[in-house]
């Protein structure tokens, strides 16, 4: 079994974000621990639970915790439920929090992987994405993931950003790969209704590059990685050997994981489940042992269709015997370069990965 854990606090809100995260709430920071505390106990008294394999503590901004409260938390699953020798656990960090030290006490206390949101080290692309961060601290907080001694530190990376053009994009990616950061993730910017960024847009403030522009960045982005030895392993993913997020793939080959926290969702046997999204809420529903979980039954359809979906995100692809594709799709496909095939398994190649969803939706049962 994995962990998420959701911590949905932030500093302020991004321009871009839809994400179930709160600004200006810490004062609940206590209360809503202490329901997690609750939660996690809920579930070990439910069932027999093999222990751990992969913890991901992730946001919103878990690095507005302490790490002893991290630690804390890392605590309480080992204690639950168990936590496998080797165990991956994951804390994601804003660049606008923890130092090199607080870095320090979180690796010392059991967490084995940091994952910087820096999103660009490029000033003005990071005051388009409102981050409450700039690219000195992104720099900084880099350099002392690479020194905490974590065995792995990851970035994420948001591309198609207004005013960030190809020359810009590149010279960061120059700039992480010369630092030795040994996983990447790298996102198109994607823009939600109701975020300050779709006003500015829509008021004709910002543009958006063109979508060949951003198209461009990422296959230079697969190409310029994987020269330097990064396996392309998911559509946004990319990591040098040994440094694949454990987690992250459990998620894309289906594996039971149970989410703990405000909205976090869980999957196992079948089932899909997710506690509620709102801080009071949540924080209450735990206290008077009450929380409304909303539940989804996957029937055998839905859950073919989200082992092709998922798969086809993966570098491993599917098995050919998953997929009924026609004999002249399968032709068309591979002539135009989209689709890579082995003995057993389909693939998409990085062109196809670029157009990912209109294949997929082709291919669906
Ligand atoms: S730090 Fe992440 S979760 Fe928080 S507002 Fe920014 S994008 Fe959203």
């Amino acid at each position: 079994m994995m962990v998420y854990v959701h911590i949905p606090f932030c500093l302020s809100k991004c321009a871009y974000c839809d994400f179930n995260s709160y600004a200006g709430a810490g004062a609940l920071l206590p209360a809503y621990l202490e329901a997690l505390g609750r939660e996690m106990e809920n579930w070990r008294r439910c069932a027999q639970h093999e222990p751990v394999s992969s913890v991901y503590i992730g946001g919103g901004t878990p690095s507005l915790l302490t790490p002893a409260q991290a630690g804390d938390i890392l605590e309480g699953i080992k204690r639950g439920f168990g936590l496998q020798a080797g165990a991956e656990v994951t804390v994601e960090i804003n660049p606008a929090t923890w130092n090199g030290s607080a870095m320090r006490e979180a690796v010392a206390r059991g967490i084995t992987r940091l994952s910087l949101g820096i999103q660009s080290l490029d000033d003005g692309v990071l005051r388009v994405l409102a981050r409450p961060h700039d690219a000195g601290a992104a720099r900084r907080s880099l350099e002392e993931a690479l020194a905490s001694e974590a065995h792995s530190v990851s970035v994420d990376l948001i591309y198609g950003v207004p005013g960030q053009g190809t020359a810009g994009w590149e010279a960061g990616l120059g700039e992480l790969l010369d630092m030795g950061i040994p996983h990447i993730s790298a996102y198109a910017l994607t823009v939600e209704e109701n975020t300050p960024l779709a006003s500015r847009l829509a008021r004709g403030e910002l543009q958006l590059p063109a979508e060949e522009e951003t198209a461009s960045m990422y296959l230079e982005t697969c190409e310029i990685l994987k020269a330097r030895g990064y396996r392309h392993y998911e559509i946004s993913n990319f990591a040098l050997t040994g440094h694949t997020c454990r987690h992250n793939e459990g998620y894309w080959e289906r594996r039971p994981y149970l989410g703990i926290g405000a909205g976090a969702h869980s999957f196992a046997g079948g089932l899909r489940w997710w506690a509620p999204e709102g801080l009071k809420e949540y924080i209450r529903g735990m206290r008077e042992g009450k929380a409304h979980y909303g539940v989804e039954i996957l029937d055998s359809s839905t859950a073919h269709s989200e082992e092709i979906m998922l798969g086809l995100r993966t570098d491993r692809g599917v098995p050919r015997t998953a997929i009924a594709i026609k004999p002249e799709t399968f032709r068309t496909w591979a002539q135009e370069g989209l689709l890579r095939r082995t003995e057993e398994r389909l693939a998409l190649t990085d062109k196809g990965m670029l157009l990912s969803n209109e294949l997929i939706s082709t291919l669906m049962p």
